[in-house]
C-alpha cells in the first residue's frame, strides 16, 4: 500500500504535532504524554513531554509477551569462530543480569557509563542494561587509542566503563585493556570501576579496588531481576560522539522518547523490516549506525538483529551473504566503503548464497558513487537504497521511504526528505532558498524532528553556535554538507561544505570531481581537494588509487580528461596522483581535511580519528612535499 510521499511528508512538517501522536503509537508508554512538542525555547526542542518511557522496555521486555522464544540477538565472530543465539528471553536475562552489576556497583539514573568494547553480545548487554536503569551510555569506538579515548572520557566522565581486554582483527588479538588503562591515566576525570568481560584472548593486568571481572560479578546476579526505570521522554539516553572527519568530535545527545518514535517509525517506514525478521548491520556499535541499526531499531521493532565481529573478506568473501542465507535476512544495512571492499573481490562470492528472503540494501555514511552502486545492484538484483544522515539526527534524513512509497531511484542521489525533517537547501551567503539545480547547503528548518539531538552534551551555547549560527539571517540547522536538488525534489549531496572549492570564482563540489573520475573504468577510489593557488584562488587536486596498477601509464592524463568532458575544463584537476592508499577516518570515510593540509604543505593537525597515520607520510612523498 502505498501512502504517498508528497501529502505524507507535507503532514509531517505542517502538523508535526499530530503527525508524531500517530507515530508515538508504536512504543510502549509507562505514562502518556501530556503535550507532544515544547519548541518555546529554540532551537531546543522537546518531544513527547510528560510522558514516561524507557528503550531497554521497549527493545526487550515488551516483546517476551509474544516473542519470547524468537530469537533477538546473533553474536557472530569470524574471529574468535563463536557464535551465538539469544531469544528475547535470554536476552531479557542476561541484560538484568548486566543491570544488576551496574547497580551493584552504584551506578544510577543519570549516571555515564562509557562503553569501549568489541563487537560482542555483552556489548548489547551493557547499552541495554543502561538503558533499563537509565544510565546514559556513551559508545566508544573500539579501534580509538588512548587519546581519542582520554577526550571522551573528560567529556563524559563516566562513572563506569566496561570494556573486553581484547577484540579481534584479522585473526590477530587486539588488546583494548592497556589502551584503556592509558586512557584513564591521561584523563582528569577518573571512573570509580572497570568491568572486563574477559574473553581469554590477552594477558592483561587490574588494578585493585577499580578493575571488575565481568563473569564473576555474573555468576553472583544469575537470577537478580532489574526493574525498569522509567524515565522521562526527554532523559538523555546516551552520548555520542561524531566520527571526527572534520575536527574536533561532539558529543550528540540523545533523548529516550523521540528516539524510541523515530526509530520505530523508521523500521517500518524506511526500512522495511517485519517484526520476526532478521536485520544485518555490518556497522559498529561505536557509529550512530550500530545504535541506531544494530540493537535499538530492530529491537524495538521486534525483529532479530546480528552483531558481526570480523571483516567481510574472512573466511572469504561470500562471510556476508552466507550469514544473510542462514539467519534469512530480509533488511541489510551496510556502507558503500564495505561494498567497495567487495567490488574488488569476484561476484560469486554473492550468487553462491540463497538471498532469496533479503528485501532491500541499505547504504549510508558517505556517498555511493554510481559505479558502486550498479555493481552491487547488479550483483544482488534487489533495491539498493542510498540514505544520508548524521550522527546527530540518528536516523535518515535523506532517503526513497519505500514503506510510505516507492518512489524511482536516482543514480548520486539519496532521494528526498524524510517525513519530520523540513529540509532547505540555502545559499551559504545570503541565507537564501535556492531553486533547482543551484548548489547550497543543506540546511532543516526547526524544530528537529524526534530522535535527533537534543544538543552538544554539557555544552547548550555550543550546540547553537555551531549547527544554528552559520547561514546569515536565519535560525536554521546546517548539515555542514552542499548539494543540488533537482526538479523532483531529490537531493544531491556534493560534499561538505568545507570541501567545496571556488577556482577562479566557480564553486564546485569536490564530490561532483570525485564522481566523474570514478567514472574512469581504472579507478578503484578517489578523493579530490581544492589546493590554494596564486592564480586562480584553489585548484583541484585528486588522488586515485587504481584498480590496476599495471595500466596507469597514461592514467593523469586520462582522468583530466573524463573530466574534462563531463563538467568542463573548469572542474579538470591541477594534478592527479596515484597513492596506495587514503587517509580514513575510523568509520572509513576519507579525511579530506589532511589531504589537503599535506598537498598545501600545511601541518594536518589532530588526526587522532584517524585509522592509519602512516598513510600520510606516504602521501607526502608521493606528491614530494
Ligand atoms: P564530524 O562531524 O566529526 O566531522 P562526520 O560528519 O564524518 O564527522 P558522521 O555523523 O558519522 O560524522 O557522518 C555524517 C556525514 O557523513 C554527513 O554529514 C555526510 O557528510 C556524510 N554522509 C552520510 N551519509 C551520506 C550519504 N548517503 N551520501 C553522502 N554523504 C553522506
Ligand atoms: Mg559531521
Amino acid at each position: 500500500m502505498s501512502i504517498g510521499y508528497k501529502s505524507f511528508h507535507e503532514s509531517s512538517v505542517k502538523d508535526p504535532k499530530g503527525f508524531w501522536t500517530e507515530q508515538a503509537k508504536l512504543v510502549d508508554w509507562h505514562k502518556p504524554f501530556e503535550q507532544v512538542l515544547d519548541y518555546s525555547k529554540p532551537p531546543f526542542a522537546k518531544w513527547f513531554i510528560g510522558g514516561q518511557t524507557n528503550l531497554c522496555h521497549n527493545a526487550v521486555d515488551r516483546h517476551l509477551k509474544d516473542r519470547a522464544k524468537q530469537t533477538a540477538l546473533v553474536a557472530v565472530s569470524t574471529e574468535t569462530e563463536q557464535e551465538r543465539a539469544y531469544t528475547f528471553e535470554e536476552l531479557h536475562t542476561e541484560v538484568n543480569r548486566m543491570a544488576a552489576i551496574l547497580q551493584a556497583h552504584g551506578v544510577r539514573k543519570g549516571d555515564r557509563v562509557l562503553i569501549y568494547m568489541p563487537m560482542i553480545a555483552e556489548a548489547c548487554f551493557a547499552m541495554l542494561a543502561c538503558a533499563r536503569i537509565g544510565a546514559i551510555h556513551s559508545v566508544v569506538f573500539g579501534g580509538f587509542a588512548s587519546h581519542s579515548l582520554a577526550s571522551r572520557i573528560d567529556d563524559a566522565k563516566p562513572k563506569m566503563i566496561i570494556t573486553a581486554e581484547a577484540g579481534m582483527r584479522g585473526g590477530k588479538a587486539v588488546p583494548y585493556k592497556p589502551l584503556l588503562d592509558e586512557a584513564i591515566t591521561l584523563a582528569s576525570s577518573k571512573p570509580e570501576k572497570v568491568l572486563i568481560v574477559n574473553r581469554g584472548l590477552s594477558e592483561y593486568s587490574t588494578v585493585a579496588n577499580r578493575d571488575i571481572d565481568y563473569a564473576s560479578e555474573r555468576e553472583k546476579h544469575l537470577n537478580t531481576k532489574v526493574p525498569v526505570e522509567w524515565v522521562d521522554a526527554t532523559h538523555p539516553s546516551y552520548i555520542l560522539y561524531t566520527s571526527g572527519t572534520t575536527g574536533k568530535p561532539k558529543g550528540v545527545q540523545r533523548d529516550t522518547g523521540g528516539y524510541a518514535v523515530a526509530l520505530a517509525s523508521s523500521m517500518r517506514l524506511i526500512f522495511g523490516g517485519n517484526p520476526g525478521e532478521t536485520m544485518f548491520t555490518t556497522s559498529d556499535i561505536g557509529w550512530v549506525v550500530g545504535h541506531s541499526y544494530i540493537i535499538y531499531g530492530p529491537l524495538i521493532n521486534g525483529m532479530a538483529t546480528i552483531m558481526y565481529e570480523g571483516t567481510p573478506l574472512r573466511p572469504d568473501a561470500g562471510i556476508w551473504w552466507s550469514l544473510v542465507e542462514k539467519y534469512k535476512v530480509s533488511v541489510m544495512f551496510s556502507a558503500p566503503t564495505a561494498v567497495r571492499v567487495l567490488k574488488k573481490q569476484d561476484p560469486a562470492f554473492l550468487s553462491k548464497y540463497n538471498l532469496s528472503t533479503l528485501r532491500t540494501l541499505f547504504l549510508a555514511g558517505e556517498p555511493l558513487d554510481e559505479p558502486t552502486a550498479s555493481w552491487i545492484h547488479d550483483a544482488l538484483k534487489k533495491p539498493v537504497v542510498d540514505n544520508y544522515w548524521q550522527t546527530e539526527t540518528g536516523w535518515p534524513i535523506l532517503a526513497i521511504q519505500r514503506g510510505v512509497e516507492v518512489m524511482p531511484h536516482k543514480f548520486g542521489s539519496p532521494g528526498v526528505p524524510v517525513y519530520g525533517y523540513n529540509m532547505k537547501l540555502l545559499d551559504e551567503a545570503t541565507g537564501a532558498e535556492l531553486g533547482p539545480d543551484q548548489k547550497g547547503v543543506v540546511a532543516i528548518e526547526g524544530p528537529l524532528p524526534p530522535g535527533c539531538m537534543q544538543t552538544v552534551w554539557g555544552d547548550d551555547q555550543r550546540f547553537v553556535k555551531t549547527y544554528w549560527e552559520t547561514v546569515p539571517g536565519k535560525t536554521v540547522y546546517s548539515t555542514f554538507d552542499w548539494a543540488i536538488k533537482d526538479k523532483d525534489g531529490y537531493f544531491f549531496i556534493l560534499g561538505r561544505t568545507d570541501d567545496v572549492i571556488n577556482v577562479a570564482g566557480h564553486r564546485l563540489g569536490t564530490r561532483e570531481i570525485e564522481e566523474s573520475i570514478s567514472s574512469h573504468a581504472n579507478v578503484a577510489e578517489v578523493a579530490v581537494v581544492g589546493v590554494e593557488d596564486q592564480l586562480k584562488g584553489q585548484v583541484a587536486i585528486g588522488f586515485v588509487i587504481a584498480k590496476d596498477p599495471a595500466k596507469v601509464a597514461n592514467m593523469e592524463a586520462e582522468v583530466m580528461k573524463t573530466v574534462d568532458s563531463q563538467l568542463g575544463a573548469v572542474a579538470r584537476p591541477a594534478r592527479v596522483y596515484l597513492v596506495s592508499a587514503l587517509p580514513k577516518t575510523r568509520s572509513g570515510k576519507i579525511v579530506r581535511r589532511a589531504l589537503q593540509a599535506v598537498a598545501e604543505g600545511r601541518d594536518p593537525g589532530d588526526i587522532s580519528t584517524m585509522e592509519d597515520q602512516s598513510v600520510l607520510a606516504q602521501i607526502k612523498q608521493v606528491i614530494g612535499k
